[in-house]
């Protein structure tokens, strides 16, 4: 199977390569404690605002565009 965000082969259960999955991990702890620290922030909220850092790599910000639509859809 091949990544969901790119073409490079997939093996974890969330359909995303090495590099995308990691982002994904970085991506969920980082919420984790963005909510102990903004008073349990959205996760819509959470996203958008990493999206607009600078410093944010591009992994991530990949895989952030990819759970905003996902939760989109989802509401
Ligand atoms: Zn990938």
């Amino acid at each position: 199977m091949k990544c969901l965000l790119c073409w490079r082969e997939s093996k974890s259960k969330y359909g995303l390569c090495f590099y995308h999955d990691e982002a994904y991990r970085s991506l969920k702890e980082g919420y984790q404690r963005w909510c102990r620290a903004y008073d349990n922030i959205s996760e819509v909220k959470y996203l958008e605002r990493l999206l607009e850092l600078p410093e944010c790599g591009e992994w991530i910000k990949e895989v952030a565009k990819m759970e905003l639509k996902r939760i989109k859809e989802r509401s």
